[in-house]
């Protein structure tokens, strides 16, 4: 990791303010290994002063440079940087491993190398999107008159991101942000420093951002995403966390009237048909429900069954989770390494306990693997016993952790999966194609899976209904976000 970090990041890793690679005000603090628990190395701790700077030079950078009118400027910049971020993948690879544990087939996938590809996608857009729209004549109240209507960046953004997914969050923002003409202050959470430090480290050295149009602003101190929200110079803040953090930057963001986009937690549904293959549903399940330790807001955390079918499909679904185990994250066949901190970790113990005190039993799992002291672990678990009225299944766990469920049929599957304050995700598993499609166009969430279907894409709008968020990410509706709409009618 030295080796690592020398060739592509400082150790400690700088802020980037204003166009310049810089220390904190604050000295700097440590990022650790969740694999080991180990100390990584540090990255520099910005104050409510460098918060202040940042946020002076998104300002400046928008209202002063050509930016927000020039196209070609930048796409050029998103291409520059998606280049460059694709130069460093084997470096970028063994950072995010490091320290996000992110297990190294995720790597391959939406951990890195799809978001970076996706960059390319958000700068093709930019360079075809209809910027300018031509209502042609009208006499209004008799008064003849020509009408455009023209899409503008909304202004400064204020950017702040979650630790689960670092790159594809943090670049799901700039992308769309920065391809709009926005300029952008990010502030990426405390566990995962080095994944966003990277990015301004290449964008101050191998790209042509003009200074203050991207800054990077780590700090282990949460209150300067509160800071971000507060200022009245932000135009917009789009916001990826939990639905309780959420809930206060959209109140902190009423202050100044700012537009929120918020994308947050979800407790999703898989939703088994009767008719459907009991051992390839179940399988998958367990499978996609806890790749990178079930620390996916998407995740399908709910297994809904047939209830004749319950036993058997609690036995399908513990084997395969057995199977899967915790493993060293670095290996390639590994699907659920460690959870990101001993503050998750202790938090998910809770809700194991919790399970047990609900009445629930572990058809697997339920404590942390044998053989991992060192570092934040906890086995692959599958609750059964619970009905959908525990906390246990209500609530967002953020680990390894799957419920079972037990329904009777299609309208008591729907009803149980809608039963929920999220609607973030789901999915359907039915043989009968056009049963499973009904099913999932009566489920209240933003993005469902029929039989294994993978939504997940640059071109796909991704977000929340009810508690889930506000807004949409990726896609053309993802972009637009970024967006402020001017009509102008000349007098003719
Ligand atoms: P979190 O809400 O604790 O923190 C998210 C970010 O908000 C961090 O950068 C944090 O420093 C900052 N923050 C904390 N308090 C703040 C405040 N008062 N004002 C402004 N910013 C503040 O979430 P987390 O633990 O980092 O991430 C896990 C959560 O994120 C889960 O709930 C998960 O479902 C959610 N998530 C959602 C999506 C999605 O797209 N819907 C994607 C990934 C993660």
């Amino acid at each position: 990791m030295s080796r690592t970090t020398d060739r592509l990041l400082a150790n400690p890793s700088p802020l980037l303010l204003d166009g310049r690679l810089t220390g904190g005000s604050g000295g700097t603090f440590e990022t650790l290994n969740p694999a080991t628990g180990e100390v990584l190395g540090s990255a520099a701790d910005a104050t409510a002063a460098d918060m202040d700077r940042a946020i002076a030079a998104a300002r400046r950078a928008f209202d002063e440079s050509g930016w927000a009118t020039d196209v070609a400027l930048r796409v050029r910049c998103l291409r520059q940087l998606r280049e460059a971020l694709q130069r460093h993948a084997d470096e970028l690879r063994e950072i995010t491993i490091a320290e996000v544990g992110a297990p190294r087939f995720l790597t391959h996938g939406a951990q890195l190398d799809t978001p970076v590809d996706d960059l390319g996608w958000f700068a093709d857009l930019a360079e075809s999107y209809g910027w300018s729209q031509d209502l042609g004549r009208a006499e209004p109240m008799g008064m003849p008159s020509h009408r455009r209507v023209v899409r503008e960046p909304v202004g400064v953004v204020g950017a702040i991101t979650p630790w689960n997914f670092p790159h594809q969050i943090n670049l799901a923002k700039l992308g769309p942000a920065l391809a709009a003409g926005n300029t952008v202050v990010l502030k990426p959470a405390p566990d995962t420093p080095w994944c966003a430090a990277v990015l301004g480290t290449l964008i101050a050295n191998e790209t042509d951002f003009p200074a203050g149009v991207v800054n990077i602003v780590t700090s282990s101190d949460h209150g300067l995403g509160a800071q971000l929200v507060q200022d009245p110079r932000v135009d917009l803040v789009s916001f990826t966390g939990s639905t309780e953090t959420g809930r206060a930057v959209m109140t902190s963001a009423a202050v100044t009237l700012k537009k929120v986009f918020l994308e947050l937690g979800g407790k999703s549904a898989f939703v088994v048909l009767d008719d459907a293959d009991l051992k390839a549903a179940c399988s998958y399940a367990a499978f996609a429900g806890i790749a990178h330790a079930g620390q996916g807001c998407a995740i399908n955390t709910r297994i809904l069954v047939p209830r004749d079918r319950y036993e058997e499909a609690a036995e399908i679904t513990a084997g395969t989770l057995r199977a899967l185990g915790a493993d060293d994250p670095h290996d390639e066949g590994t699907i659920c390494g460690p959870v990101v901190s001993a503050r998750q970790r202790d938090r998910i113990e809770g809700y194991l306990r919790l399970a047990v005190e609900e009445g629930g039993s572990f058809a697997c799992g339920g404590g942390r693997p044998e053989g991992r002291e060192q570092g934040f672990w906890i086995e692959p678990t599958l609750v059964t016993g619970l009905t959908n009225e525990a906390r246990t299944a209500r609530e967002e766990i953020f680990g390894p952790v799957l419920v079972m469920l037990p329904h009777d049929g299609d309208d008591d599957a729907v009803r149980i999966a809608n039963d929920s304050p999220y609607g973030l995700s789901g999915s359907v598993y039915g043989t009968d194609l056009e049963r499973a499609r009904a099913v999932a166009a009566r489920m209240r969430a933003g993005t469902i899976s029929v039989n294994g279907g993978v939504w997940y894409g640059a071109d796909v709008p991704f977000g929340g209904y009810k508690q889930s968020g506000l807004g949409r990410e990726m896609g053309v509706a993802g972009f637009e976000e970024y967006l402020e709409t001017k009509a102008i009618a000349e007098g003719i």
